[in-house]
């Protein structure tokens, strides 16, 4: 006997559902589709539990007649397409005849569905493949798909579902992406009973931003429309000072449909060029409008990547249109931000004067001193509090009407643990290095041997810091703000913020999600306040784009963190500071890049310079 058998039918359609149903967002996707091939100007979207238990979708499109209702699940059933040649177009949403036959076959779906020129709908309920009801009854206009239970009868790929709140993530991520493409069709998206966004389908892709990143985000866009005959590119990028730390805010489409491409990505980098600080990503939503047959829009089964015929110069299109926009007049006034005053001053008062009397106040100090202290105590994560202000300025002079007395010009901010446990105790072994200076604000030069290091301070402390993160793999400490930060979320990172919050105290970042903000209450030691809302959301926009193992994630939150703390070029560093940090560095010989790769010193031979001055 032989050992080949052929697959029955349900075998073969449920491995083909893999093929398009990978998780709820990908369910919905195809749902959503679906409607806006149906002409709807209306869709919503509901979840519950990560879409895992319960998945709808209802649009006021053209609906099915009767026969459809049930054709529809049948795989190749497609009233799309009739020909191969159809499939050039990428207009057209959906083409392969197979996502709903895919979803009925690993869930439990019903649909509801009318078209209006008839008098009564339809109700059809698959499970698994099977139909168990297809009947007249009484609809409004439109359809609605119900899907439950996902994976039900296929326990292996439910396994591979992931927690509630990363679905529920990737689920709004996919709504957000497809209400942006089509401003044209109100939105709305409702998870666990709770209205998330709602779109006006006005047309209008600035008011569709805003509903959905919130008015903070869409306040710093710059609106781009450009057309140089052959490529159309429409949208908006953000002023420069805007860019992020990751490039999870770039949205592309083409021809209206979700896609990544490095090579648009590239191109808007481009654009920017010298205006972006470095390891900074621009926000920008762009419609790109190519002709389709001058794309490959099919090479991945999701549809998301795409290439682009050698002949068309996107590239440059996209490019050109960033760089005219910025450098055209675009209205600078408009992203001048206001003096940000307290909102309420007294309130601020009471907290902070109660929060002084009930706790001791230990000095400023870094993060440094603080975590090593708090290792010598056994404890982790021990916080320490800021200098409390009012208005900007210190709590002691508003409460007292006296200046508070200042710090000595030279106060060192970066100590050695070994400064720290025990100074005198044991004398720390004769350097073999001497720190000849500070260059440029930026550079420590230090003389070892017949060598001369050239250090860079930011990137040098910037590495130490992250060893020490990554090496500990504890709550880094934190530092308690005295007043609270709020932050204004988007809708994306408030998710990341509920769904991350106990992984997030584990970076020494506590907060709390209140009204669309986040309440920062500590900080990883060593940011300043004025960074805490960009290093926040920074983190959260890591964690929510989720790339990679919980080891690349944790890094990529380590390396944010240690460049927000570490020491910055172009502030002078005082003596003691670059004793320790120079000290630190010698300690760990391996370091010779920053985590970003840059490197953090160059060495001069004794040797070179005497062939330069042509000694030898
Ligand atoms: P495809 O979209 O590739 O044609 P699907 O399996 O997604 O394949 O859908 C099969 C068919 O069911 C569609 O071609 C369409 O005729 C019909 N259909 C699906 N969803 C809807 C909807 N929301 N409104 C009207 N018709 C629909
Ligand atoms: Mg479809």
């Amino acid at each position: 006997m032989g050992v080949i058998n052929l697959l029955d039918k349900e075998t073969s359609v449920r491995i083909a559902a893999g093929e398009v149903v990978e998780n709820a967002a990908s369910v919905i996707k195809e749902l959503i589709e679906n409607s806006i091939d149906a002409g709807a100007k209306k869709i919503t979207v509901e979840i519950k539990e990560g879409g895992k238990s319960y998945i709808r979708v209802t649009d006021d499109g053209a609906g099915m007649a009767y026969d459809d209702a049930l054709l529809c699940f049948e795989r190749h059933a497609t009233s799309k397409i009739r020909t191969a040649a159809d499939i050039a177009g990428v207009y057209t949403m959906g083409f392969r005849g197979e996502a709903l036959a895919a979803v009925a076959s690993v869930a439990k779906v019903t649909l509801y569905t009318k078209r209006k020129e008839d008098k009564l709908g339809t109700e059809t309920v698959v499970e698994g493949g099977a139909v168990r009801k297809h009947e007249e009854s009484g609809q409004k206009d439109g359809t609605t798909m119900i899907v439950k239970d996902l994976f039900y009868n296929t326990p292996a790929r439910k396994k591979f579902l992931r927690r509630d709140a990363t679905e529920t993530l990737y689920v709004s991520q996919m709504v957000e992406r497809e209400a942006l493409a089509r401003p044209d069709i109100s939105f709305t998206f409702i998870k666990d009973g709770v209205e998330k966004f709602f779109t006006d389908g006005s047309g209008d892709l600035l008011s569709a931003v805003t509903s959905i990143y919130g008015r903070q985000l869409a306040d710093t866009l710059i609106k781009v429309d450009s057309d140089n005959g052959g490529v159309v590119v429409r949208g908006y990028i953000c002023r420069p000072t805007a860019a992020r730390a990751t490039r999870d805010m770039q949205l592309f489409y083409v021809n209206r449909r979700y896609i990544k491409n490095k090579t648009l990505a590239a191109a808007v980098e481009n654009g920017y060029s010298n205006e972006l600080m470095t390891r900074r990503f621009p926000v920008c939503i762009l419609s790109i409008e190519v002709s389709p047959t001058e794309t490959d829009v099919n090479v991945s089964p999701s549809k998301t990547e795409i290439k682009f015929s050698e002949n068309v110069p996107v590239f440059d299109s996209v490019y050109f249109a960033v760089k005219a926009t910025l450098a055209g007049g675009y209205d600078k006034e408009r992203f001048v931000m206001p003096e940000s005053e307290p909102k309420n001053d007294f309130e601020k008062l009471i907290n902070s004067v109660a929060s002084l009397v009930t706790e001791e106040k230990p000095p400023k100090e870094s993060g440094w001193d603080v975590e090593s202290k708090s290792r010598w105590d056994g404890k982790l994560g021990e916080v320490f509090h800021e200098e409390p202000t009012i208005g900007g300025k210190p709590l002691k002079e508003v409460v007292s009407g006296a200046p508070a007395p200042k710090a000595p010009e030279n106060e060192s901010f970066i100590k050695t643990p070994a400064v720290v446990s025990a100074p005198e105790e044991k004398a720390a072994p004769a350097a073999d290095y001497v720190i000849i200076g500070e260059l440029f604000k930026s550079y420590l030069v230090v003389e070892q041997g017949d060598e001369l290091l050239i250090i860079d301070k930011h990137a040098a402390h910037e590495r130490i810091l992250f060893e020490k993160l990554k090496k500990e793999a504890a709550p880094p400490a934190s530092q308690l703000l005295l007043v609270p930060e709020t932050v204004e979320l988007s809708a994306e990172r408030a998710g990341a913020l509920s769904a991350f919050e106990k992984r997030l105290e584990s970076y020494g970042f506590y907060c709390k999600y209140k009204d669309g903000a986040a309440v920062i209450s500590g900080m990883p030691a060593g940011i300043d306040r004025a960074d805490a809302e960009e290093a926040l959301c920074e983190a959260l926009d890591i964690l929510a784009g989720g790339k990679g193992s919980d080891n690349a994630v944790n890094d990529r939150i380590y390396h944010s963190v240690a460049c927000r703390a570490a020491v910055k070029a172009g502030v002078p560093l005082p003596r003691e500071d670059r004793e320790n940090l120079v000290k630190m560095l010698m300690e760990m010989p391996d370091i010779r890049y920053c985590p970003h790769g840059r490197p953090v010193m160059t060495v001069l031979k004794k040797s070179d310079l005497d062939l330069r001055f042509k000694r030898i």
